[in-house]
């Protein structure tokens, strides 16, 4: 399927067939057959619009950092919207409360430095975490004991054409999830965050305790947690259990460090990740009994059935 239109026409460059393993932390898989790069909003929006107006499919990404890309590539459009600088504004101040906007393409962990240098605390726990505050919507990141669902005030997003502002409810977040994220394709554009008044100094002591609390974690690229941590103990525990650290495939390895992370050892391929999650999930199964879900988005042709 190939649209009549010249891709690169219009606000947003559009080009084809571009490998999307760059844009991804895992730094696997094969190309977009359409790639568009949006530095803001507005230009999202547009190339969601382009897509939509040639029947393809479409995919909108952010930091890329929750992702494993099939090494056949994606059919149809991929949008990655990323901003450099972590802006952001104070929409209003009551007593101690803040409520700041920031675009989705914001990049979180560096939005949460700032803010903390700023005296505004809520988002210092999210100083380790990779991608764009989108991304974390779309996810409910979350580390320390907190998640976006705690701080998110509202978003603005674009669902079926028609820009509307979503509250936490009707983003239906629980554990790694934002239901409405899921069951219809929401573009996020901006977010409003709920912020404290605080000390910077006290701010940035809670960013570098986090910092250190992150210490060990696996350098190589990753995608983060492959699996959500069920109800009954950590992922990682189980699969260490399981026997799972330090376990290779291909290029791709669980990491010694943590093994809920399947590292990219260099040269990894999105089948080397699959065979290793399925093997994390089978054993995990033979052992505990548990069956551990995906917390990874898979974008194009890969499933864990057959495990
Ligand atoms: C080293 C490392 C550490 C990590 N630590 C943590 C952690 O502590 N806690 C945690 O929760 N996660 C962690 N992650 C995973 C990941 O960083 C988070 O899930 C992050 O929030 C994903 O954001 P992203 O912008 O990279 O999203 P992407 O990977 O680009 O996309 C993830 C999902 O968000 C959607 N999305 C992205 N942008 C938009 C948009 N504008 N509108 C609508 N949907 C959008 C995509 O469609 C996709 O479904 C870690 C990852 C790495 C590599």
């Amino acid at each position: 399927m190939s649209p009549t239109r010249k891709p690169s026409e219009g606000l947003v460059t559009i080009k084809q067939n571009v490998p999307l393993a760059p844009y991804t932390t895992m730094g696997v898989g094969g190309p977009a057959e359409f790639l568009a790069l949006c530095s803001s909003a507005q230009e999202l929006v547009q190339a969601v619009g382009w897509a939509m107006e040639h029947g393809l499919p479409w995919y909108v990404l952010g930091g890329g950092s929750n992702v494993l890309v099939s090494d056949e590539g994606v059919e149809g459009l991929v949008a990655i919207y990323r901003e450099a600088v972590p802006r952001y504004s104070v929409v209003r101040l009551e007593g101690d409360e803040a409520l700041v906007s920031c675009p989705g393409g914001a990049p979180l962990a560096a939005l949460a430095v700032s803010l903390a240098r700023d005296g505004l605390s809520g988002l210092e726990w999210a100083c380790g975490i990779p991608g764009t505050v989108a991304g974390a919507i779309a996810g409910n990141a979350g580390a320390h004991g907190m998640s976006m669902a705690d701080i998110l005030a509202s978003c603005t997003a674009v669902r079926a054409g028609a820009q509307e502002q979503l509250s936490p409810a009707e983003l239906g977040f629980s554990y790694r999830q934002c239901s409405a994220c899921e069951d219809s394709k929401l573009i996020i554009e901006e977010a409003k965050l709920r912020m404290r008044l605080d000390h910077p100094s006290t701010c940035e002591g809670r960013v570098l305790a986090y910092r250190q609390a992150r210490r060990l974690q696996p350098r190589l690229p990753s995608a983060g947690c492959v699996f959500r941590n069920p109800p009954q103990a950590p992922a990682g525990l189980l699969l260490e259990r399981a026997g799972l650290k330090g376990v290779r495939v291909g290029g791709a390895r669980f990491a010694p460090e943590h093994a809920n992370f399947i590292v990219n050892l260099g040269g990894a391929t999105a089948s080397d990740v699959i065979e290793l999650m399925k093997m994390g999930r089978r054993l995990v199964f033979e052992m505990f009994g548990i069956l551990l879900e995906p917390e990874v988005r898979f974008l194009g042709a890969l499933t864990l059935e057959g495990t």
